[in-house]
Order: structure tokens, then C-alpha cells, then sequence
């Protein structure tokens, strides 16, 4: 008598829980623009390479303030570049119309030229991973949080990626190790942490094209380092896009684009961009100086 209702409210529970940890499907529903409908003989996405083409696209949210204005920039497959620039430049935008949350106004996106506005949406998020500003964390063991990347996954390759997410000396130190709950009535993580919760999960998930919002939280020079190191591992044979607000991980991009007022004002590698002596030298200079009067801060505390 007991068996049988409690079969079902264990179904139910997985179902619940499958969807509500859906991480994409959490950000489709929080931000999917609600006009946006797959045309009538959409295809599959089908992706061999992963290059990425914004081919002169143009956005605005309200037709009197234009956000996005004639961009093109092309990632070639396995590359990795960064979109830089000052508050507000339409930097989360461009992460909004790849996922096709908002159409162009103008122009066209292409993932391995299909025009991704003729593929259904959702094989268009499937091949996409992204690891978002601030990760949901479900009331769950650490370990069940990680494996919601690919339910699939086994043991070894959910442990190779908390290893490759750099989360194996966090985990170590926790009393219950992977098996210690989080989310709300659980341990609460850093934003650092999180973001390598989210690490793992696009791990285990293999997506051929990776998009990484960077949280704008300062974060300490170690969690930076760990992040800096997990993000080297995922983005191997990746196609790889980075909003970018700490230089500092974006130093080894094959490209930055440097955006101010939804165009893009200067690009090049890190080097060639500090060369040019312009925006993003400024900026450059100005997050040093703000990080060594940190790490400076940090000293005479230690001291005192
Ligand atoms: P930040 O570095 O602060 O995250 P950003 O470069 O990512 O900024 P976006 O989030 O792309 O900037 O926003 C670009 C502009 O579009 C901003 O002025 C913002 O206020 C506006 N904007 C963003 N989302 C919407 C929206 N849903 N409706 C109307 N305007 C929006």
C-alpha cells in the first residue's frame, strides 16, 4: 500500500527537480522576450565547428534608445574572446541575442552560417553552455548540484570535473565532503564558489560553444586564480565567449572587444591592446592600481 505512493511522490519529486534545475530553461524563463517564436520550418542547429558570426547587428530594447549599433565580429571555432567595456556598453545584450532572447533589429547572428533565427531554439541552447553571473543552487547535496550538468554523468567523471573546476580543496575541507547540502538550507557558497559549481556542471555537459558572464563581484586573488584555472580547462577546443569585467582572465583571449556605447571602440589580443595606448590601457591601469591598493589593504591588516 505504502510502495506504490511513494514510488509516485518520488517521480514527481525528479520531474520538480529535473525541471527546476534546468539552469538554461531557468535563464529562458527569466529573460526570454515572449514574442520570440521558432519559425515555421526551423531546422535543428546542426554544429560542426562552433564559429560564431555577427554579421552588422543592430538592437534596441525600446525603438527610441539604440543599444546594440552595426556590430560584426566573427569566433573562429575553438577561439576564445572576451567583450570588455564600461557599464552598460551592451556587453549582457550580446550574450541575450546569441541565445536568441531578442532578435536583431538589423543584421544576423550565424553559428556555423546557419542564421540561428531558422533553428529551433531549443537545439540552439543545447549546444550553448553557459555559466551565468550568479549560479542556482538547489536543496541538495553538493554532489547532485554538480551532476545536474549531465544526469548521466558517472562518479569518475563527476569527480574529474570538480577536479578541473578547481573545487576538489574546497570540498576536502567540508564535513560531509561532496555530500554536504547547500543551497538555502544548506551551506551557502561564494559567488567564486558558485561559479565553479557552474564550471563543473558545463563540464560534464561539453558544449561545443561556452559563454561566460563574469560576475561583477570582486573576487579574492585566490578564488580569481581558481576560476582563472578552471576557465583555462573548459574553454580547451571550445568556442568560447567572456563578458568580461576583471582583465585579469581575459589576458590569454585570442580577441577582446573593447565596446563602448553598443559598438566596438578597439580590438586586438591583450597585448596589442595595451600597445594602442587607448581605452583599454586606461583600464587596464586603473584595475592594477585599484588591485595592488587592495592587496595593500590586505598586508596592513595582516599586520595590525
Ligand atoms: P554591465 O557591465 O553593467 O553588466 P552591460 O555592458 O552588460 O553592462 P547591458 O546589460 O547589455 O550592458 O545593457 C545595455 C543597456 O541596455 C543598458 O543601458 C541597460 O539599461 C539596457 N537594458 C538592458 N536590458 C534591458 C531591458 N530588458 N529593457 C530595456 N533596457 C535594457
Amino acid at each position: 500500500q505504502i510502495f506504490m505512493p511513494l514510488n509516485f511522490l518520488g517521480f514527481v519529486y525528479r520531474e520538480i527537480r529535473g525541471s527546476l534545475t534546468n539552469i538554461e530553461n531557468l535563464f529562458t524563463l527569466l529573460e526570454q522576450a515572449p514574442l520570440i517564436v521558432d519559425a515555421d520550418n526551423a531546422n535543428e542547429l546542426v554544429v560542426t565547428h562552433g564559429e560564431i558570426r555577427f554579421e552588422n547587428v543592430c538592437f534596441s530594447y525600446h525603438p527610441e534608445r539604440i543599444i546594440i549599433e552595426d556590430l560584426s565580429f566573427t569566433i573562429k571555432p575553438g577561439t576564445k574572446v572576451a567583450v570588455v567595456g564600461e557599464s552598460g556598453a551592451g556587453k549582457s545584450t550580446l550574450v541575450k541575442l546569441l541565445f536568441r532572447f531578442y532578435d536583431p533589429t538589423k543584421g544576423a547572428i550565424y553559428i556555423d552560417d546557419q542564421q540561428i533565427n531558422g533553428v529551433t531554439q531549443d537545439s540552439l541552447r543545447k549546444h550553448i553552455g553557459i555559466v551565468p553571473q550568479d549560479t542556482v543552487l538547489f536543496n541538495d547535496t553538493l554532489y547532485e548540484n554538480i551532476k545536474y550538468g549531465r544526469p548521466d554523468a558517472t562518479e569518475a567523471e563527476i569527480n574529474q570535473a570538480i577536479k578541473l573546476a578547481h573545487l576538489h580543496d574546497f570540498i576536502a575541507r567540508l564535513p560531509d565532503k561532496e555530500q554536504t547540502q547547500v543551497g538555502e538550507r544548506g551551506l551557502k557558497l561564494s559567488g567564486g564558489e558558485k561559479q565553479r559549481v557552474a564550471i563543473a556542471r558545463t563540464i560534464l555537459k561539453r558544449p561545443p560553444i561556452m559563454v561566460f558572464d563574469e560576475a561583477t563581484s570582486s573576487l579574492d586573488s585566490q578564488s580569481e586564480q581558481a576560476i582563472l584555472g578552471a576557465l583555462q580547462e573548459i574553454s580547451k577546443g571550445h568556442t568560447s565567449f567572456v563578458v568580461a569585467h576583471r582583465l585579469s582572465t581575459i589576458m590569454d583571449a585570442d580577441n577582446i572587444l573593447v565596446m563602448s556605447q553598443g559598438r566596438i571602440h578597439e580590438q586586438g589580443s591583450h597585448d596589442e591592446l595595451l600597445a594602442k595606448n587607448g581605452f583599454y590601457k586606461r583600464l587596464w591601469t586603473a584595475q592594477q592600481q585599484k588591485l595592488s591598493t587592495h592587496e595593500q589593504l590586505l598586508l596592513d591588516r595582516q599586520a595590525s
